[in-house]
């Protein structure tokens, strides 16, 4: 019996010899130096705060390079796949702005490299096992779960390396007449690698995030073909890879331990290395120490939090370019009027050992980006957040619109923009006094001027001998100053710091009792903007109705 003889039986029903899919896929035509690259999930429906990391790392390699960004569905495991998750995984990354060149999309593949879904790609992982069969570089394995697991726990107890390797490796000596009779027999059997590393020698290589590193070689016969007649990943990335001619495999760290294995596949199938590019994970402080952060035990690893929060996709992508190359933040300093796109993400300048995620660093640049926004940009957003999680809020945002939308205009659209959202579930917390619907006198935050009495006093003057609605902020501002000399108060700081005695307080203690009657807050924004907007008729009602706290 011949090797390719021995080939057809173990894998019946390949249509196509591996030359085939060579031809299929030519060489790309792309300037020097242009990054082809991918985004690989499994189609888990679930985009974690780490996946979202790697998808922009890929995405911003690949066209800062005039290069090609694919998707490619990894779904070899069945049991991680869930009805619809690669459609909701091309929704998600969409709202991030992160859009693949080629690969699968919502209306079927794109690119001349598919198909993009491995479980569509069986014939061709079938086409190179058989190459490697052929070659006597894979062999048939008839070894079952219970008695790999038996071998592990001898393994264990023995105090040796534990997986499917020299005398270990059962089926590896199997004379092809004696598989043969196995298969006749019907008994289940998968495909292993029989591989040629040494575990005492180390393969090099240059990672182009870590750097030069040396790992043991690879000794295991580790699976290439399940017993369904699907690839394991290691082997589907390494055929898939070479046919989609990527040229930068960028993903999570937790593969670099698998460099020696997919090395070792490449060089086995004769096929050229690509390059590596092994991104650190975002960490977290638990009890003192770091780990990864995990979607099992943190909120924050998935995206669906920071939609709840109300964080702009814009502000997380904002964060994590921050977290990629630490020089960004420096870079929007001194380049104000450039497109944070234009930055040029540098694979050298990335952490090589984990980054902790910095929430609070991530909602002061929520804070920054929000602040930047115009008026009616913040309200649509505003709207949109309160739509979905709070429909009474998102109501009234909705009748009063450009009520609204003046809110949101308060100390916005100017130089130095008040920092007041940093995101979107905060909003109604911040303006719901804004709102008759939401307004309750309770509360109130009187500050130095606890006497009621003296409160009433100045509101009183205030509102009748003083407040006059045509007023600009210039006559507003000296109308108040006015009314708090008429009531002993000092009209500015420095007479009231010279002679603090002479006087029961100064301005800020009266505009503070009118700010807090009309809001129940001590802290707002400004009030001459607030004044205007809520207009004579409801301040007044409001004063009327401050005048009842005790
Ligand atoms: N499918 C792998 C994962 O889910 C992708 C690894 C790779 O990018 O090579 O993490």
């Amino acid at each position: 019996m011949t090797r390719e003889e021995f080939a057809n039986v173990l894998l019946p029903n390949v249509k196509h010899d591996y030359t085939y899919y060579e031809e299929l896929y030519p060489e790309r035509d792309l300037p020097e130096g242009a990054i082809v690259t991918r985004y690989a999930p499994s189609p888990t429906g679930f985009i974690h705060i780490g996946a979202l990391y790697s998808a922009f790392i890929g995405k911003t390699m690949a066209r800062q390079s005039d290069g090609v960004f694919f998707l490619r569905i990894e779904d070899t495991d069945q049991k991680r796949t869930v009805d619809d998750g690669v459609n909701k995984i091309i929704s998600d990354l969409e709202k991030f702005n992160i859009n693949f060149d080629e690969g699968v999309t919502k209306n079927g593949d794109v690119g001349n490299y598919g198909p993009y879904t491995q479980s569509e790609r069986k014939d061709i992982y079938q086409a190179y096992a058989k190459k490697l069969i052929i070659e006597d570089k894979a062999y048939p394995c008839f070894c079952s779960e219970d008695e790999t697991n038996a071998d592990k726990e001898l393994q264990e107890s023995k105090k040796e390396r534990i997986g499917y390797y020299g005398k270990w490796a059962k089926c590896r000596n199997l004379s092809m007449e004696d598989a043969i009779k196995r298969v006749q027999n019907g008994d289940k059997y998968i495909i292993r690698l029989k591989s040629d590393g040494d575990f005492d020698k180390k393969i090099s290589f240059k990672d182009c995030i870590k750097g030069k590193a040396d790992l043991p070689q690879n000794d295991m016969d580790f699976p290439i073909i399940k017993s369904d007649g699907l690839p394991t990943y290691h082997f589907a990335h390494a055929i898939d890879d070479h046919l989609m001619h990527t040229t930068h495999v960028i993903r999570g760290d937790e593969w670099f331990p698998s460099v020696p294995k997919h090395t070792q596949l490449f060089v086995m199938l004769g096929f050229k290395i690509p390059k590596y590019a092994h991104i650190s994970p975002l960490l977290k402080e638990d009890n003192g120490t770091r780990r990864k952060i995990s979607k099992r035990k943190d909120p924050e690893a998935a995206i669906s939090f920071y939609h709840e929060k109300g964080i702009p996709n814009e502000a997380i992508m904002l964060y994590l370019e921050t977290v990629a190359n630490s020089n960004f933040e420096m870079w929007m300093e001194q380049n104000k009027d450039k497109d944070p796109k234009d930055f040029v993400l540098d694979f050298k300048k990335m952490s090589t050992g984990g980054t902790l995620f910095d929430y609070d660093k991530l909602i002061n640049i929520s804070k920054n980006y929000i602040s930047k926004l115009k008026a009616s940009t913040v309200y649509d957003m505003a709207l949109e957040h309160a739509k979905i999680y709070d429909e009474d809020f998102s109501t009234l945002l909705e009748k009063y619109k450009d009520y609204s939308i003046a809110i949101f205009n308060i100390e916005r659209e100017q130089k130095k923009p008040r920092k007041d959202i940093a995101y979107f579930s905060d909003v109604k917390n911040q303006i719901w006094y804004m709102y008759d619907e939401l307004f309750t006198p309770s509360n109130y935050e009187w500050q130095n001027v606890s006497d009621k009495k003296e409160r009433e006093l100045i509101l009183n003057t205030y509102i009748n001998e003083y407040y006059n609605s045509d007023d600009d902020k210039d006559g507003w501002f000296n109308h108040m100053k006015e009314c708090a000399e008429s009531l002993g108060y000092a009209g500015n700081m420095k007479d009231y710091k010279e002679n603090p005695d002479n006087y029961k307080g100064n301005i800020t203690d009266v505009s503070m009792v009118i700010r807090v009657a009309l809001t129940t807050k001590s802290m707002t924004p400004d009030l001459y903007d607030i004044m205007k907007l809520l207009g004579t008729d409801r301040m007044k009602k409001r004063i009327e109705m401050s005048l009842q706290d005790n």
